[in-house]
């Protein structure tokens, strides 16, 4: 094979080498092509076509590398539902190299599902066609919505199977992320107290991240400082969509700040704080609600790898990294709270804002109503009552709720007044129509895995492109589940 250039220049893999293990991806028998991102291949200043291609095909299932790729699987540590693991490790993913985007960021592209590394433990390193297309239509539809995450430039399925409840289907995702560095990277090199390794770790990341906290007197501090701003806002995203990952453990927790890791995510419909979705969550550590104190969690933990490297003197740089780690809750509620006054179309602020957004959740959760189309809907109300309220009337069980709600909320937009249709028009463009509902995406899967039928992700991902534009011809993609059609578990697919 006449192996293609991708331009890559890989600046991880000029780290130490026990940052990482340097290994080819393992061949695939029958590798087919499923999808290739055309936009963000643009973007990434990559040929579609070329992806396309036999050649490209090569590539995206690991059969053949890229002539300047330094394959390579990062080492990691994390804590896992609250528990230590030391080494855990891409044990399942291949990072091929990095390239300079159209806007000149660095991006990493990684086959996900590539075969077994050195981190693997007991997996066979290999990833399922479902999880893969999961994780494709989700991180694409967060990316729509305007959420940071990680990207699908590709996904192909393999040939083979692979064994997990039942022998399902193989495939490989190509992942796109702005970094693949975790808070357990960090956690890594703490546990093994190698100082030196940390503070080449911070300084990658601040000179690909962070490059201003090379400014601050403590460039150290500085970068905790960044990630927590980071973590922050995309939590409070998360939560304003109705998110949940699922499983926010370290590893899976990234110090750019991007959402990575589509495991046994999910959407919420109907509103509930407690609501979890993963079959491996007993306790309910990653619900919806718990997302935030996590995150702070997990901040808490990278702040401690810093200690030796914030300050020479260890007590001086406990107290800082705690000052800092404190900041956490307060960045979280600024960030959440003006996602949530934009969702309810306020433009001004009063003091009781923060008030009428937990009330009407508060009613939301009583009354079973569902969380995107409630937002939705209301974005389509006029300030004076009307016959449209029905729509949003009926998402209650009992609509005199809403109504009580509304009263309240029709007169904090008197108050602030201005344009009525500006006031829609905004609220429609951060409360979506469209999102990935869990029951589409169990759709898409069975569809896939059940019948080779992709026709379902090709439209799925069609719908999700826009999410936030009303698309007549696909109104039921809008829909809640009928009673039958509702996902209680969703599953890693690992
Ligand atoms: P996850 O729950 O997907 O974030 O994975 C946690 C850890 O398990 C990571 O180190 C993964 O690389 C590893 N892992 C997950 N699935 C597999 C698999 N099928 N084979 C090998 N390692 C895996
Ligand atoms: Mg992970």
């Amino acid at each position: 094979m006449n192996a293609p250039l991708f331009g890559f220049d890989n600046s991880y893999a000029r780290l130490p080498e026990h940052f990482f293990a340097r290994l080819s991806p393992t061949p695939v028998s029958k590798p087919e092509l499923v999808q290739v991102n055309d936009d963000l291949a643009l973007q990434l200043g990559l040929d579609p076509a070329l992806l396309r291609s036999p050649e490209g095909i090569e590539i995206l299932s690991g059969n053949g590398l890229p002539a300047d790729a330094e394959p390579l699987a990062m080492a990691y540590a994390g804590f896992q539902f609250g528990g230590w693991t030391p080494q855990l490790g891409d044990g399942r993913a291949i990072l091929l190299g990095e390239i300079a985007d159209q806007a000149g960021c660095r991006r990493d592209i990684q086959l996900k599902g590539s075969g077994r590394t050195p981190f693997s433990r007991n997996g066979d390193g290999r990833a399922v066609l479902g999880p893969v297309l999961r994780e494709y239509l989700v991180s694409e539809a967060m990316h729509a919505l305007g959420v940071p995450t990680t990207r699908a430039l590709a996904a192909v399925t393999t040939g083979e199977e692979v064994f997990r409840e039942r022998a399902l289907p193989g495939a490989v995702l190509t992942r796109v992320a702005s970094s693949h560095i975790r808070v357990g990277t960090f956690q890594f090199f703490a546990a093994r107290q190698d100082i030196d390794a940390l503070r080449q770790l911070a300084d990658h990341v601040i000179d690909r991240h962070y490059s201003i906290a090379r400014e601050s007197e403590r460039p150290y501090l500085a970068l905790l400082e960044a990630v927590i701003d980071a973590q922050a806002s995309l939590v409070a995203a998360w939560k304003l969509i109705g998110f949940i990952h699922g499983v926010m453990n370290t590893d899976n927790s990234s110090i750019s700040g991007e959402t990575i890791d589509y495991g046994p995510c999910a959407f919420m419909d109907t509103y509930h704080p407690g609501t979890v979705f993963s079959s491996i969550d007993q306790q309910g550590r990653y619900a919806y609600a718990n997302q935030a104190p996590i995150a702070h969690w997990n901040l808490a933990g990278l702040a401690q790898t810093l200690i030796p490297i914030i300050d020479a003197d260890n007590k001086k740089s406990l107290e800082l990294a705690q000052q800092t780690i404190d900041t956490f809750p307060s960045k979280f509620e600024r960030a959440y709270n003006e996602g949530a006054s934009k969702k309810l179309g306020l433009e001004t602020s009063e003091t009781d804002d923060v008030l009428l957004m937990t009330d009407l959740l508060d009613t939301m959760a009583d009354q079973h109503a569902d969380f995107t189309l409630v937002f939705r809907r209301l974005s389509g109300l006029d300030v004076e009552p009307g016959p449209e309220d029905d729509t949003v009337r009926e998402l209650f069980d009992d609509p005199a709720a809403f109504d009580a709600w509304a009263r309240r909320w029709r007169a904090r937009l008197k108050r602030q007044g201005g344009d009525p249709s500006l006031r829609r028009e905004r609220m429609a463009s951060v409360n979506p129509a469209y999102i990935p509902r869990n029951h589409r995406v169990e759709e898409v899967i069975r569809a896939a895995e059940d019948h080779g039928d992709l026709a379902p992700f090709y439209q799925l991902h069609e719908v999700l492109r826009n999410p936030y534009h009303e698309q007549p011809e696909h109104i039921a993609f809008q829909t809640p589940p009928r009673p039958e059609e509702v996902v209680r578990a969703t599953f890693c697919g690992t």
